[in-house]
């Protein structure tokens, strides 16, 4: 194509998959090299955020210009194009998303997107109570609160700041609305491990599901499997708690194990340390400056923003595919050979 820029371009990709690349398919699904479909897009829309939970980003942090930052209708562009290819579900994430000023109309242009058939939302609900009313005008249904204690000394030692009381009014008016809430809770030993019943009992009095996430080596403190709770050591607490639970059959490609207690009560836990789900795996992910990785642990990342400036369609829906094939079989956290992202948690996008 004369005059494109990126015609002359060379997309950065993994050297280890160069081969693979020569027999990208060029239609059908978005499948990679070990048969996985990819139908779920996760995009980052900020890495800016409000709290600086320390699982997961450092105190001091220097925040991306908001010129390199993807516009809505690039956000837009990109997933019409994946929609093509098959993706029908996309979760907006950061940083935190709510800061992303005018966020409301982001999510009323993608639910105008065919074949798109869920929009969903992850926050750290601290703004959320005077949002919630223009994301549910804008369409939205399903929303994710990150609350890891409901004690506000221990919040702050979490999060580094002071914003229990906002974020449990988020809740309130999101439940109040109908939005369809769950609750994501990171447990650190020693730190908020005392708070495993405290949030369960929360999840039922306010209809909410409650998700336990292992603790992963992506943020910017040290980090090891000690530190992290894990998935038999949780469900073994709240079976104590709450009687024994059933593991509840669900989507396969769905990220959290769901129980369900005697009373109907269901609880999840993603396991991405104890129990890796990459054999499952169908996401990718759009960072907040643009750049396509195939996973949250990916080493190499390719530019997608300048396909999305400066090429055509035609051109991105190849460069999503060579993403795609490009995947590797899994991150490898309880190997010798897992190696840790250099972008923490909240410039990736979770
Ligand atoms: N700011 C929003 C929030 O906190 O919900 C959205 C972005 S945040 C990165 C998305 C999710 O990633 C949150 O539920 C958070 O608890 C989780 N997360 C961040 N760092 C993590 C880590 N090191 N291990 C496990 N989960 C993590
Ligand atoms: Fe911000 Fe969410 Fe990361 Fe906490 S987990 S620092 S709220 S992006």
């Amino acid at each position: 194509m004369p005059g494109n820029p990126v015609a002359a371009m060379t997309i950065p990709l993994p050297i280890f998959c160069r081969e693979e690349q020569q027999d990208t398919p060029a239609d059908g699904p978005l499948r990679d090299t070990f048969g996985r479909v990819h139908t779920n897009l996760r995009i980052s829309v900020t890495d800016r955020c409000n709290l600086r939970c320390r699982y997961c980003m450092p105190e001091d942090v220097t925040f991306l210009d908001r010129s390199e930052i993807l516009s809505f209708d690039e956000i837009r562009r990109f997933t019409t194009v994946a929609a093509t290819l098959g993706v029908t579900k996309v979760r907006l994430t950061g940083g935190e998303p709510l800061l992303r000023r005018g966020i409301d109309r982001l999510v009323a242009m993608l639910h105008d997107i065919p074949g798109l058939n869920e929009v969903a939302l992850t926050t750290n609900g601290t703004t959320l109570s005077g949002m919630a009313g223009a994301l549910w005008s804008a369409g939205l249904r399903r929303i994710t609160v990150s609350l890891d204690t409901l004690d506000p000394e221990t919040f702050r030692r979490v999060a580094r700041r002071d914003a229990l009381a906002d974020v449990l009014a988020g809740i309130r008016a999101a439940r109040e609305l109908g939005f369809v809430v769950k609750l994501n809770a990171v447990i650190l030993r020693g730190i908020n491990d005392a708070d495993i019943i405290p949030l369960a009992g929360f999840a039922r009095e306010t209809g909410c599901e409650l998700r336990y996430i292992e603790s992963m080596p992506i943020g910017a403190d040290s980090w090891d499997r000690k530190s992290a709770v894990l998935a038999e050591e949780l469900i073994e607490t709240v079976a104590r708690e709450f009687g024994p639970m059933d593991l509840v059959e669900g989507d396969p490609h769905a990220p959290a194990m769901t129980y369900c207690t005697n009373d109907g009560h269901r609880i999840g836990v993603i396991a991405s340390v104890s129990r890796p789900f990459c054999s499952q795996c169908n996401r990718i992910r759009l960072t907040a400056e643009g750049m396509l990785r195939h996973c949250l642990f990916a080493l190499f990342e390719s530019d997608a923003k300048s396909v999305i400036r400066f090429g055509t369609d035609r051109e991105l829906e190849r460069l999503i595919r060579r993403v795609v094939w490009s995947k590797w079989e899994g991150h490898e956290i309880n190997s010798a050979k897992f190696v840790k992202p250099t972008r923490t948690m909240h410039a990736i996008g979770g």
